[in-house]
């Protein structure tokens, strides 16, 4: 692909912006965008639209089931970030089934923060140059508001990395939910509005529409999902204790911790990224590696990594700073 690097004309670039609303992979096989890291505004439009979206619940009101949905759907598909696309693809902290591998894939791709191929390549590339200026969303480096959103929104980080994802970008069936990314959420919200008008019309009891579960389940559930998946990369490597000396910002946050079900450990993370647990110690909440746990006890997944205790005791800066 460097070889055949171009620069993207301006119509071109739209026309390529908007294709890539369904098609994540348009122009892959072509052109690798080299103009300055900036937002890709046309791209963005769905993203924005979902925001945006957020405001109807002025017109749908609320119910007690729309919200469950809405937590719940938070929940499972926030494990689909840090379960799958982060603790199985990028970092192969346990084993699986092809099956149950695809399974992960959907899940995660039904947060609306695009693939596993994506997510998971560009994460690795995170982890080799943490902080450092090649780092791709160091708040260090380029403040907040580009580690938060702007690097997941700019050209030139859209096209997914597959020579840091060789081993699951063979498969056939994650190149698919790669490229179609779009299609999963875009089939959750359609599910939703289903889910809701059926309600409506079996169990009027329940108090929920089509237009007000679409509001509550798909949108105002995504846009806070996405953002509290963002906190990891902009609020996680700012605010928090630091136990390890590692060569980044990272820190400990129990506060990120539960919002992201556990990933704001993320200076234990940096530290060890080959355990499947985040929270090292028994009071810290890792609600994704219990569910790992439970999975592990179904059969669904096996070889769960834990750490070794004594990787766990070496290098603790609080253990040396309270000694000296
Ligand atoms: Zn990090
Ligand atoms: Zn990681």
């Amino acid at each position: 692909m460097a070889e055949k690097i171009k620069t993207v004309s301006k119509h071109r670039g739209y026309f390529m912006s908007v294709r890539r609303w369904v098609d994540s992979w348009s122009g892959l096989d072509d052109v690798k965008d080299i103009e300055a890291a900036k937002v890709d505004w046309v791209r963005s439009i769905p993203l924005v639209l979902v925001h945006a979206m957020c405001f109807g619940v002025i017109w749908v009101g609320w119910s007690w089931t729309a919200v469950t949905i809405a937590v719940a759907l938070y929940g499972v598909r926030m494990f689909g970030i840090t379960g799958g696309y982060h603790r199985y693809f990028a970092h192969r902290t346990y084993k699986t089934s092809r099956w149950f591998q695809c399974a992960l894939a959907i899940l995660g791709a039904s947060a609306a923060t695009r693939g596993p191929l994506w997510w998971a390549g560009h994460h690795r590339h995170h982890h080799r140059f943490s902080d450092q200026p090649q780092d791709l969303h160091s708040p260090v480096q380029d403040g907040f508001l580009w580690s938060h959103m702007g690097w997941v929104t700019s050209r030139t980080n859209f096209l997914p990395d597959l020579k840091s994802i060789g081993d699951f970008a063979k498969f056939p069936e994650l190149r698919f939910i790669d490229r179609y990314d779009v299609l999963i959420p875009f089939s959750l919200a359609v599910s939703m509005f289903i889910l809701g008008t059926v309600l409506e019309a079996v169990a009027p009891g329940l108090g929920t529409t089509g237009p007000q579960l679409l509001i509550w389940g798909f949108f105002i559930s995504t846009t806070v999902l996405i953002h509290g998946t963002c906190t990891i990369n902009s609020l996680a490597h700012q605010f928090g204790s630091k136990r390890y000396q590692t060569d980044d910002q990272s820190r400990n946050n129990w506060f990120l911790a539960i919002v992201s079900l556990g990933e704001g450990w993320h200076n234990n993370h940096h530290y060890y990224p080959a355990a499947a647990r985040q929270g090292f110690y028994w009071w810290e909440i890792d609600l994704s590696y219990y569910a790992l746990i439970a999975m592990s006890w179904l059969g669904l997944v096996w070889d769960v990594r834990n750490v070794p205790e004594h990787v766990r005791e070496s290098g603790r800066i609080d253990v040396e700073e309270a000694a000296a």
